[in-house]
């Protein structure tokens, strides 16, 4: 006789919010060195026998689908596409059952380096959907804002993505001033002509050191007013828990575009319906992007720890979400590590 499984109730936390959203990241390393997420150089990498491997990674993601009620799992990075064994990985998951009977969704987070070599292994494996980062269509400033010559290739990255039927396509965008915000109409329209879902994304506090300040950063309601100039902009209802604010984009005579979102986390913060968890790559679970502590599960789990006492930490860690990111805050303090470590 087999026993059921016993779910937990959840990643809940003490404002009454449920996490079902888990974010893996799957690794530290880079082949870009955005300006917004890492430094130039001297970024120390997380040594590699801290670095979950793959099997271990699959545990863990079973434990929170089976035990806590994940549903979605999106992996991230540093450069996701860089781990080798990303696609065992996602067919794994694709393995799993969420509490309704249904295989967890699968997402990545890439850059797009590499993705139209591996495409095809990627969608048979199970994936679902995909966000490519792409902060300018000019080769040069591409070039100068991630400090690597690679547009080309994230151009490929994205044209296999939708010739791969990995709809709706998703483009993150930085807004950065002085540096890309010229690149706001034509991103725009390029994903507009392609179909593809453009989201604006204020920069956050998360990258080197400082490298923030709130008087320079772009909010969403000037990316916004640039888009008004040229386009009609009518909101979006259901939004739930993404943290996307999305608009149906009509041209002048009122025909329809597509479609546009803008991730305004600094300037209209999402907290309050916050549903993510994150398990980074040295195996610690954060309740924020923000947060300052973090719950270690790589040691229990490599001491032997079973999954429900796995589980069990992993929910002791929600239990001491913030409220809020607390940017605002005086006493705000910037992560110890950088989003490339965290996992965006
Ligand atoms: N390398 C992949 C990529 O670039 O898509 C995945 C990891 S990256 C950390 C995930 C997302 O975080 C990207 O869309 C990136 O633009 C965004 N990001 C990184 N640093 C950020 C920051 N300081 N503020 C806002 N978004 C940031
Ligand atoms: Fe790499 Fe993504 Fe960070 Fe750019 S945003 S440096 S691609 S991890």
């Amino acid at each position: 006789m087999t026993l059921a499984i016993q779910p937990l109730a959840g990643l809940r936390d003490a404002y009454g919010r449920v996490a079902r959203d888990l974010r893996v990241s799957l690794t530290d390393r880079c082949n870009l060195r955005c300006s917004y997420c890492m430094p130039a150089e001297g970024l120390a990498w997380l040594p590699g026998r801290t670095i979950l491997t793959d099997d271990e990674i699959i545990r863990l993601v079973r434990i929170a689908v089976e035990r806590l009620g994940v549903d979605t799992i999106r992996f991230t990075g540093g450069e996701p596409l860089l781990r080798p064994g990303l696609a065992g990985i996602i067919a794994a998951v694709r393995r799993l059952a969420t509490a309704d009977g249904t295989p967890p969704g699968t997402a990545l987070t890439t850059n797009g380096i590499g993705l139209d070599a591996r495409i095809d292994e990627l969608r048979a494996a199970g994936l679902q959907r995909v966000n490519i980062s792409l902060d300018s269509l000019d080769r040069q400033r591409y070039a100068a804002l991630a400090r690597r010559d690679r547009l080309p290739e994230v151009l490929a990255g994205l044209a296999a993505a939708e010739a791969a039927e990995l709809r709706p396509v998703k483009v993150n965008t930085v807004v950065m001033r002085g540096v890309n915000e010229d690149d706001v109409l034509p991103l725009a329209e390029f994903c507009l002509e392609r179909g593809y879902e453009l989201r604006f994304i204020e920069q956050m506090p998360l990258g080197p050191r400082h490298g923030w300040d709130r008087s320079s950063m772009v909010p969403a309601e000037e990316v916004l007013g640039r888009l008004q100039q040229h386009y009609r902009l009518v909101p979006l209802p259901g939004r739930g828990a993404a943290p996307s604010e999305d608009w149906q984009v009509l041209d002048g005579d009122g025909r329809p575009r597509g479609r546009i979102g803008v991730i305004a986390s600094v300037t209209r913060p999402f907290c309050g319906a916050c549903d993510r968890t994150r398990l980074t790559a040295d195996g610690q679970v954060r309740n924020c992007l923000f947060a300052r502590t973090e719950t270690d599960l790589r040691t229990p789990l490599r001491d032997g720890a079973g999954d429900l006492e796995l589980a069990e930490l992993w929910q002791g860690a929600h239990l001491t979400k913030a409220r809020g990111h607390g940017i605002d805050d005086p006493g705000f303090e910037q992560p110890e590590r950088t989003m490339s470590s965290i996992g965006g």
